[in-house]
């Protein structure tokens, strides 16, 4: 086979403003707007490979936008002249360059894949394992806001189609996120799924307290309630509601400790959190020898980090698969085309070389870095 060799990667910012307005988070947190950052890394073949990164905000995991591009200028000018379609190898030259920062290794390892997939005429879901044959359940974000206002949301979403859709709690106070849980599952379906997230807000205390103010029967798994480890593991030894956890769930190492603890029912993967395709494939084999149900995200991402979670999802077995979410429709800025639609609350990896996308260069700018 040829060779292949890294000869130039290009770093751009966007901002992606949110689509709703203001999202609020627990404890008071608010987004208006997420600064993305793409890279293309270009071979000396002349192939092009894309990738994204983009943390949501700089409060919601040890990651933040300025840190993705520092790290990337860590990290890059060691990736020279090495293959990017042997993507353990370059996770080795990452780690090696750079501990830790896994957001600003993701968009150089998704460009690599990306790589991969259009060297070999493959899309990356197959490179990744092979394509499911199932249809990708799409989740919906709804942020934390009145009941009424929530549930008219919802009942948006469900018109067109959607069956999955992620509750944000603001952790304001029990009875406020009792009343968010009740309302937002008062006209459940049966075939809906419902994802409740504090987003680590929560204490043990506050968490056990909303629990009982709600009325019996309610289906939902309870996504990240806590903001620290040991209190996750005494709420999830003290209720019976499924626990999935998330901004927790970053690495091989935290993920075995979970497992050897019995500490939750699934995971909510998020591929930026891990670092990559790469890692994401070994954290996946670790979460299908568990067990766990998978809600397939990202901290935040235009159509570029779409394109990579969708083809992540499409690998993962139908039975743990429980979404997957729609990233696009948090922001008003479309970065590149592809055959992503969603049809009926559902999508599906393309059969394109690669991620399958066309980057939009005309909203991209000029790049902001270029390592030769
Ligand atoms: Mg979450």
């Amino acid at each position: 086979m040829q060779d292949l060799k890294i000869a130039r990667i290009d770093v751009y910012q966007v901002d992606l403003p949110y689509s709703g307005g203001t999202y609020h988070l627990s404890g008071g947190r608010t987004y208006t707007s997420f600064d993305a950052t793409l890279v293309c890394i270009t071979t000396d073949t002349g192939i092009e490979g894309w990738g994204e990164s983009t943390p949501f905000g700089s409060n919601f995991i040890a990651a933040h936008a300025l840190g993705v591009r520092a790290g990337i200028a860590e990290i890059a000018p060691h990736l020279i002249g090495l293959d990017p379609r042997h993507v353990d190898r370059i996770n080795d030259a990452m780690d090696a360059a750079l501990t830790g920062h896994e957001h600003a290794k993701t968009a150089l390892d998704v460009a690599c894949w990306d790589i991969f997939g259009k060297s070999v005429n493959m899309p990356v879901c197959d490179l990744l394992g092979g394509r499911t044959s199932a249809a990708l359940p799409v989740i919906s974000s709804i942020h934390a806001g009145t009941p009424s206002d929530m549930c008219a949301r919802i009942a948006d979403y469900r018109k067109r189609g959607y069956k999955r859709y992620g509750i944000k709690l603001a952790a304001d106070s029990p009875a406020a996120d009792a009343a968010r849980i009740t309302a937002c599952l008062a006209e459940a379906q049966p075939e809906e799924f419902f994802l409740v997230d504090a987003n680590g807000g929560l204490t043990v205390e506050s968490a056990l307290r909303t629990l009982r103010l709600l009325p019996p029967g309610l289906d939902f798994v309870l996504e990240a309630p806590c903001a620290s480890y040991r209190e996750c593991l005494s709420l999830r030894r003290r209720t019976d509601v499924p626990i999935h956890l998330d901004e927790l769930a970053t690495t091989d190492v935290s993920l075995a400790q979970m497992i050897a603890d019995d500490a939750v029912d699934g995971i909510g993967f998020k591929i930026a959190k891990s670092g990559g395709l790469t890692k994401s494939r070994r954290q996946r084999d670790i979460c299908v020898a568990a067990g766990y149900t998978f809600c397939v995200q990202e901290t935040a991402g235009s159509d570029v980090a779409f394109a990579a979670i969708v083809h992540f999802a499409q690998t993962v077995p139908e039975r743990l698969l429980r979404c997957v979410l729609e990233s696009r429709e948090m922001v008003t800025v479309k970065t590149a085309d592809g055959d992503f639609a969603v049809t009926d609350g559902y999508v599906t990896a393309p059969r394109e070389p690669g991620l399958g996308i066309t980057v939009r260069r005309e909203v991209l700018g000029e790049a902001v870095a270029t390592y030769l």
